[in-house]
């Protein structure tokens, strides 16, 4: 048997494969388009863009619609677009002080969105596995409505995963090796336990989120918070993962070098300025934080002008410059993106931050508007969680063929 008869049907099929990302990644930048700007723009032969239209179609993915004039005059032609009912993404997100659900389409809409309070410091992870599965159930129930098939989940988790899906440490929530996906894949419902699920940390996802739905920056800074400080380097595109998954710890980068004890055991760690925590206890609202949103209650307060408040995020915003300072010295992104929980504090902060990049970045001189606010705010990360399950799709259909 010689080789090219060994491999010609492998190699067919990987083709039509290929040809079938290449024909939805076309529809998907184009948006509504017919059979025969798909095969412009993918340099395939009418025939053949047809053909995988028609195949992508019959699966679900794309959606074909009404009678459009295409060029000539008096020839009317189909629109095809991604399947606003088709295949979706299921994110969750594990909050501090909330469990959250959102479902995005094809076409990156977030079509589902729920949000419940829910306690989670320092609870083991079925109680919030629990939590987890039931904003899932719901959020399923919903995309029913709606004609939504999940195809796949995300978690977005505050805390280090490692390699194999394993919640290696997550400070705010107390867990040390924790297979958050086993506890919940045991308590979803059929339909989702059956579907692929991941972990990631947040404020991985966050950028992502940005880097799919964002300003079209493809080398940038994420920093973002919610009860810690996360941060995600982004370079050409992709995420700047190091060497165990653990790249982006900005919270624990010194800034006062004699500053104050952080729990690490180092001293002027980030955290100790510019975490929520301190940023609480700094202004003393630490009592009227127990229950309530603390990041609306920050900014509730400093809207109303108390000054302890517009100290505490003054500081936080100076020392949250000198640390990213630091990270545009380094790696020289186009942007810093602020984001998550900083992005609702954003106009506080700013003043602080842009200050000390001016004076510190010393690779070339500091743009103002190279310091941007992200516009997803605290659902950045469970929107990525989401998006990254139709990216897949449209990246490789073929992977709903099972
Ligand atoms: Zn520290």
């Amino acid at each position: 048997m010689n080789a090219s008869s060994a491999e010609g049907p492998a190699s067919q099929q990987s083709m039509r494969r290929a040809n079938l990302a290449l024909v939805l990644g076309a529809v998907s930048r184009l948006n509504a388009t017919s059979r025969a700007q798909v095969a412009e723009a993918t340099g395939l032969t009418r025939a053949a863009a047809g053909s995988l239209v028609n195949e992508l179609l019959e699966a679900g993915l794309l959606r074909e619609r009404g009678a459009a004039l295409e060029g000539r005059v008096g020839r009317p032609s189909t629109v095809v677009s991604l399947n606003d009912r088709g295949p979706a993404g299921l994110g969750l997100d594990v909050g501090v002080e909330h469990a959250g659900a959102c479902v995005v389409d094809l076409s990156g809409a977030v079509r589902i969105h729920i949000r419940r309070p829910a306690g989670h410091r320092g609870q083991p992870p079925e109680k919030v596995a629990g939590n987890l599965a039931e904003v899932a159930e719901a959020a399923l129930v919903r995309a029913d409505e709606l004609g939504l098939r999940i195809v796949g989940g995300g978690v977005a988790v505050p805390g280090l995963i490692g390699t194999s899906d394993t919640v290696v440490h997550a400070p705010n929530l107390g867990w040390h090796d924790v297979d958050l996906i086993g506890q919940l894949r045991a308590l979803l419902p059929d339909r989702l336990r059956a579907l692929p699920l991941a972990v990631e940390n947040e404020a991985n996802l966050g950028a992502l989120a940005e880097l799919w739905r964002g300003s079209g920056s493809r080398d940038f800074v994420h920093v973002s918070a919610e009860a810690g400080i996360g941060a995600a380097v982004v370079v050409d595109g992709q995420l700047l993962r190091g060497k165990r998954g653990f790249a982006g710890e900005l919270g624990h980068m010194p800034v006062y070098p004699d500053g104050r004890p952080c729990a690490c055991g180092s001293h002027g760690c980030l955290e100790q300025y510019a975490g929520e925590e301190a940023v609480l206890r700094e202004c003393g609202l630490t009592g009227e934080a127990m229950e309530a949103d603390r990041v609306a209650l920050l900014a509730g307060s400093a809207r109303a002008g108390r000054e302890a408040v517009l100290g505490a995020l003054d500081q936080a915003g100076r020392a949250l410059g000198i640390a990213l300072a630091g990270a545009v010295n380094l790696v020289d992104p186009e942007t810093v993106v602020l984001a998550g929980a900083y992005a609702e504090l954003a106009d506080w902060l700013l003043p602080g931050m842009q200050t000390e990049l001016g004076a510190r970045v010393r690779i070339r001189p500091w743009q103002p508007e190279g310091l941007v606010v992200s516009e997803l705010r605290r659902e950045g990360p469970m929107i990525g969680a989401a998006t990254a399950v139709v990216q897949r799709v449209i990246a490789d259909p073929s992977v709903l063929r099972g």
